[in-house]
């Protein structure tokens, strides 16, 4: 099997889709590559188009006070999105860029085997859970999908776009880090 160094470089070659073309970077994805806790997102911004980092823009930085507010360090989980290269302006997917892009987040996952899933923001649950997930209902639900306990919780740029919605964040990133705390106990 291909390792994750091996499956970032087939990575960074990829033109299966039209943002290869715009892209700066390919944002493969980053942390630790034996994570319990991975979480995905939509796809790369401005800032991480530029640094081929995931979540270093100003959601990117929320997120990380929600991290360090949990007791969660960002260095031991994986954090990646549905898709490696930026959309222009930073518009939703297209299908047809997220079928292009899942063999890559597949083959992650396959590579860290995480056993917890978490979606940030309605892009990554519609794809990963369920087509039918609504974000303002399901947040913070888990689902047991295979080997994979998942769950999702807003994506951090819609709250800097709606601050009442970090109470609900806040609750939902400390059952994950309860949640991340019980299986890395059980593990041998
Ligand atoms: N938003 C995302 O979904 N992913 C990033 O990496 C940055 C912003």
């Amino acid at each position: 099997m291909a390792t994750l160094e091996e499956l970032k470089t087939e990575c960074e070659s990829c033109e299966k889709c039209a943002l290869c073309k715009t892209r700066t970077t390919v944002v493969y994805g980053v942390g630790n590559e034996h994570a319990t806790l991975m979480f995905v997102g939509e796809a790369p911004g401005e800032h991480e188009d530029e640094t081929g980092i995931p979540f270093v823009g100003a959601a990117g930085q929320l997120f990380d006070k929600f991290l360090v507010s949990v007791g969660i360090e960002r260095s031991d989980v994986y954090i990646a999105n549905i898709l490696k290269c930026r959309p222009p302006h930073n518009r939703d997917p297209l299908p047809e860029e997220e079928d292009a892009c899942m063999p890559h987040l597949r083959e992650q996952v396959k590579a860290i085997r995480p056993k917890i899933i978490v979606c940030l923001g309605r892009i990554a649950a519609g794809r990963l859970i369920s087509p039918d997930f609504r974000i303002t209902r399901d947040h913070g639900t888990w689902y047991e999908r295979g080997e994979f306990s998942m769950c999702a919780v807003y994506h951090p740029s819609a709250l800097l776009r709606d601050t009442s919605k970090k109470n609900d964040m806040l609750r939902d990133m400390m059952q994950i880090k309860k949640k991340h705390d019980e299986v890395k106990k059980n593990e041998p």
